[in-house]
C-alpha cells in the first residue's frame, strides 16, 4: 500500500487548479497523469529578466526589464494596424505594440501617467525601441511580482510556459516533508540537500549551468531514482532466491552423448557459463539468469546443453525466439543434434495451425515432446506442457521485465534463462536485469575471421556496386541493408524497394528483397532462397538484424549507416562473421554527417568488441537505444541519465544490497524512509508484479 503521506502527489493532475479536461489531456501527454509526474518534468532553460539597464542602453533582440511611465496611447487607425502605447524611463522612449486588442482593457491596464514594471524582448524598428506584447507587466509598487528568472520547460502545443510554471509550482506545494532515505554519512559527504530542497532548486535554476545533469541538485535526484530502482530489483532478486524450485541434478548422460556428437569442442567460456547455469539448475531454488554473449559466441549450444538437464530428469524444456525465422533456425540446429541422441523436439510458431498444431499440442501435453522451440506463440494460453521445468528466452532484450515474468508462470517452478546477443553495458545490466543472476560468454570460438569495415559516403555508391559485382562472381553472397527512416516501416520499405529495383537492373534475378511488412511465409521463402544460394544479394530492411545464419554471406553494405544505433550496426555486422572467409562491411553515410555520427562510425571501423561498442553507444545515444527499446516499456528513468550518472548507479547498487542485508524487511527508520522512496518512484509496481508471479 502506498504510504498516505504520498497521496497528494499521486492525485490526478486535474486536481490542480486550472487543469480542465482539454488541458489535462495535453499535460498528460507532456508529463503524465499524476501530480508527481509534473515534478519530474525538469526545466530545460531559463529566461533571465535581471538585466535592468536604462532604456537608452537596451539591446536589440534581448530581454529588457525595467520601470516605465505610460506616456500616451495610439489606438489603431484600422483593424489591421496594431495598438501602440508610448512609454519612457527618462533615458529613452519605448513603443509597446499590441495586435488584436479587444475592448478597453488595455486602457485600464496602462493608464497614462502610471508607472509599471515591464519585461519583454526589445526590437529596434525604424531606429526606435519597440516591444511587442510584453511578457510581464506588474505594478511599479509590486516589483516582487516580476519573475526575474523564469524557468523554461519543455512544452507542447497548447501548453504555455507560464501555465506550466504555475502548475508545477502547485504540484510542488503538495510535496510533503519526507523523512531522509539517504545514508546520513553519504549525504554529508556528497554535500547534497534534502530531497525537497533539491527538487525546489532543480525547478528554480539561477544560471544556465544549473540546468546541467551533473549539478549536485540533479545528481541527488538521479541518485534517489537509481536507488529506488536498485532497491526494488534487489528485493525482487532476494524474493526469487527464496522461491522454491526443483533441482535438475542428474548424471549428465545425455550431455555426454551430445558432446560425443558435437563437431567442435566447447570454448572455455561456454563451459564456464554452462557450469554457472547448472549451479542454479541443480539447486532447489528457481533460476532467473541472464546470459550475454556476442553474436556468434555460441549461445545455442549452451542453451541445448543446459536443456538436456531438464530432459534427463524427465521434464520438458522450451526455447523461445523473437521471430519465426530465428525460431526455425534454432529448431534446425537443435533438432539435428537432438535426433542424434534420441531427444524429441518440436517447432511451434504462429504458422503452425489446425490439425498439425492440435497434434503437436497433444504430444506436448502428454510429454512426448522433450524440447519445444518456438516464437512467443509458445506462451499463448492453449499451449500446455506436461511438465515444463526450464524455459529459455533468446534475444529477450526486446521484451520487458513483465513479459519475463509471464514466462516463469507457464511452468511449474520453472527455471528461466534469458539470452541476449546485444552486449549490454554494465550499468544497463544493473538497471534492466538487476533482478537476475548474470553470466557472460566473453570469448568467441577459435578461428573466427575478422571483418574489415570501411566507411564511405553514399556518393561513392557506384564504386561499391562495381566491387560487389566482382565479389559475387567469386561465389560470395551479400546483404544490402537499407536505412532506417524515423523508425517508420512504411518509409523504410519504400527506400528498400527503390534500392532493390535499382540493383535488379544490375544483378537481375540474383537479388532478392526482404522486409518487415512481408508475411512470415514470404520472408521465410526469400530467406530460404538466400540460404540455398539461389539469391546472391539480399536487400533488406533491418529484419535480418538478429541471428540469421548464412555462412557464405560475408559481405554487407549498410546504407545510411549513420542512422543506425551502434549496437544495431554491430548486430548487423555479426551476420557476416559466420563464414569461412573473412567478411567485409561497408558503412555508407549521407550528408550532413554530424561529429557524433562520424565518431560513431569510426568506432565501428576501429573495433569489433561488442562491449566496447555498447559502452560507446550508451555514451553517445543513451540506454534505450542500446537496448533497442526506446518505446517498449523498458525502464525509462525520469531524472537519471545513465550516460552521465553511471557512477551513481554503481553506488546505488551497492547501497541497496548492503542496506537490505542489514534491514531486509525495511523496518528501521531508514528502511521506512526507503519504502517511501520506492513508492515515490513507483517501484512498488515492480515488486507487486513479482509477488503475483
Ligand atoms: P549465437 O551466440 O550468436 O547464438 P550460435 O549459437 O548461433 O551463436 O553459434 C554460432 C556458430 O558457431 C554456430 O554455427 C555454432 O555451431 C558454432 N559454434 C558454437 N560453439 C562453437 C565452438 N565451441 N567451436 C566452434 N564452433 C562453435
Ligand atoms: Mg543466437
Amino acid at each position: 500500500m502506498r504510504p498516505s503521506i504520498l497521496y497528494p502527489l499521486f492525485a490526478q493532475i486535474d486536481t490542480l487548479t486550472g487543469v480542465g479536461s482539454r488541458y489535462r489531456a495535453l499535460l498528460e501527454n507532456l508529463c503524465g497523469n499524476k501530480v508527481v509526474d509534473l515534478l519530474w518534468h525538469l526545466p530545460s532553460g531559463l529566461v533571465d529578466r535581471r538585466c535592468n539597464v536604462p532604456l537608452a542602453q537596451a539591446v536589440d533582440g534581448r530581454i529588457w526589464t525595467g520601470k516605465v511611465r505610460i506616456v500616451e496611447h495610439a489606438p489603431p487607425k484600422t483593424k489591421k494596424h496594431p495598438y501602440r502605447i508610448a512609454v519612457e524611463d527618462g533615458t529613452d522612449q519605448l513603443i509597446l505594440v499590441f495586435f488584436k486588442v479587444f475592448g478597453d482593457s488595455i486602457v485600464k491596464q496602462f493608464p497614462v501617467g502610471a508607472e509599471k514594471i515591464i519585461s519583454g524582448k526589445i526590437e529596434i524598428f525604424n531606429g526606435s525601441l519597440q516591444m511587442s506584447h510584453p511578457d510581464y507587466v506588474v505594478d511599479a509598487a509590486k516589483p516582487e511580482q516580476m519573475p526575474l528568472i523564469e524557468t523554461i520547460y519543455p512544452l507542447t502545443a497548447g501548453v504555455t510556459n507560464k501555465m506550466l510554471n504555475r502548475q508545477i509550482m502547485q504540484a510542488f506545494e503538495r510535496v510533503p516533508n519526507l523523512p531522509e532515505w539517504l545514508d546520513e554519512h553519504f549525504l554529508t559527504q556528497q554535500k547534497w540537500l534534502s530531497f525537497k530542497e533539491s527538487l525546489w532548486q532543480a525547478h528554480h535554476p539561477q544560471t544556465l549551468a544549473e540546468l546541467e545533469p551533473n549539478t549536485p541538485v540533479r545528481r541527488r535526484l538521479a541518485y534517489d531514482e537509481l536507488l529506488a530502482n536498485q532497491l526494488s530489483l534487489a528485493i525482487v532478486r532476494g524474493r526469487l532466491k527464496k522461491q522454491k524450485g526443483r533441482s535438475l541434478a542428474n548424471n549428465g548422460v545425455l550431455k555426454e552423448k551430445l558432446r560425443a556428437v558435437l563437431p567442435f569442442a566447447l570454448t572455455n567460456a561456454q563451459q564456464r557459463v554452462i557450469a554457472e547455469i547448472e549451479s542454479d539448475l541443480f539447486s532447489d531454488y528457481r533460476m532467473s539468469r541472464l546470459l550475454q554473449g556476442d553474436v556468434g559466441s555460441g549461445k545455442t549450444i549452451v542453451a541445448l546443453m543446459t536443456m538436456l538437464n531438464a530432459v534427463e530428469c524427465g521434464h520438458q524444456a522450451a526455447i523461445m525466439a523473437p521471430t519465426e525465422i530465428l525460431a526455425e533456425q534454432h529448431a534446425e540446429s537443435i533438432t539435428e543434434l537432438c535426433d542424434k541422441i534420441g531427444i524429441k523436439t518440436a517447432l511451434l510458431t504462429g504458422n503452425i495451425k489446425g490439425k498439425t498444431r492440435k497434434l503437436l499440442l497433444e504430444e506436448l501435453a502428454n510429454g512426448n515432446i522433450d524440447i519445444l522451440i518456438g516464437t512467443h506463440a509458445l506462451f499463448t494460453e492453449d499451449v500446455v506442457f506436461k511438465d515444463l521445468a526450464y524455459a529459455i528466452v533468446d534475444e529477450q532484450h526486446r521484451f520487458g521485465v513483465k513479459q519475463r515474468l509471464s514466462l516463469s508462470q507457464k511452468g511449474n517452478l520453472c527455471d528461466v534463462l534469458v539470452m541476449t546477443a546485444t552486449p549490454i553495458p554494465r550499468t544497463l545490466v544493473l538497471t534492466q536485469f538487476g533482478d537476475m543472476e548474470y553470466s557472460k560468454i566473453d570469448e568467441l570460438p577459435a578461428g573466427r575471421k575478422p571483418v574489415t569495415t570501411t566507411v564511405m559516403p553514399l556518393s561513392k555508391i557506384n564504386n561499391v556496386v562495381e566491387a560487389l559485382v566482382r565479389k559475387l562472381q567469386t561465389g560470395t553472397q551479400a546483404y544490402w541493408v537499407c536505412p532506417l527512416v524515423e523508425e517508420s516501416e512504411k518509409i523504410d520499405l519504400s527506400a528498400a524497394t527503390e534500392r532493390f529495383e535499382s540493383l535488379q537492373q544490375i544483378f537481375g534475378t540474383d537479388v532478392g528483397l526482404i522486409h518487415g511488412k512481408m508475411k512470415e511465409a514470404e520472408k521465410n521463402a526469400v530467406m530460404e532462397e538466400f540460404k540455398l544460394g539461389h539469391l546472391k544479394l539480399l536487400v533488406s530492411t533491418t529484419v535480418i538484424e538478429v541471428g540469421v545464419n548464412v555462412p557464405r554471406a560475408t559481405v554487407m553494405i549498410i546504407e545510411h549507416a549513420e542512422r543506425f544505433g551502434l549496437a544495431q550496426l554491430h548486430q548487423l555486422r555479426g551476420r557476416i562473421k559466420r563464414g569461412s572467409e573473412a567478411g567485409s562491411c561497408v558503412l555508407m553515410y549521407g550528408y550532413p554527417l554530424s561529429n557524433v555520427s562520424r565518431e560513431r562510425l569510426n568506432t565501428m571501423k576501429a573495433t569489433e568488441d561488442g562491449f566496447l561498442i555498447a559502452e560507446e553507444d550508451l555514451k553517445l545515444r543513451g540506454g534505450g537505444e542500446v537496448l533497442g527499446t526506446r518505446q517498449s516499456g523498458f525502464n525509462n528513468f525520469k531524472v537519471a541519465d545513465l550516460s552521465v550518472h553511471g557512477d551513481l548507479l554503481l553506488t546505488a547498487s551497492k547501497d541497496a544490497a548492503l542496506w537490505l542485508r542489514q534491514d531486509p524487511n525495511l523496518q528501521t527508520p531508514r528502511g521506512q524512509a526507503l519504502r517511501i522512496l520506492l513508492y515515490l518512484f513507483e517501484q512498488d509496481e515492480v515488486i507487486q508484479t513479482y509477488k503475483a508471479g
